[in-house]
């Protein structure tokens, strides 16, 4: 298989299998040794991803016409109240509740606007 193929299997990004000298084509047996005995690098990463927990994909739904799109969430997104295609008209989404304001976030996903309803 492909260096590809077995980062995908190992769970490791491409990147991090050429730094540590996979080879460009692997056996499934190599493959299957790295698995079962990984070596300090390999093991250490496997721990590093366990104990950061954090979702690496979400999906993204429009609350306006339902439409889903899969998205790496970023650090910096708060929680939102709504999510809308950019293209839809703001006033598609229900108002803001009584003596909220509302934020709109631009950008989010590929086409995306985020809403918050905050407490001033
Ligand atoms: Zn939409």
């Amino acid at each position: 298989m492909t260096r590809f193929e077995a980062a995908l299997r190992l769970g490791i990004s491409l990147q991090m299998a050429s730094r540590h000298g996979l080879a460009s084509k692997l056996t499934e047996a190599e493959v299957a040794e790295l698995d079962s005995n990984p070596p300090p690098w390999l093991a250490q990463s496997r721990a590093n991803k366990s104990a950061s927990a954090r979702p690496v994909w979400v999906e993204l739904t429009c609350d306006v016409c339902g439409h889903t799109e899969p998205a790496r969430p970023k650090k910096w997104w708060p929680v939102f109240t709504y999510l809308s295609c950019d293209y839809h008209d703001i006033g598609d989404v229900p108002e803001p509740a009584a003596g909220l304001y509302r934020e709109e976030i631009d950008g989010i996903g590929s086409q995306f606007v985020g809403i918050i309803d905050k407490k001033p």
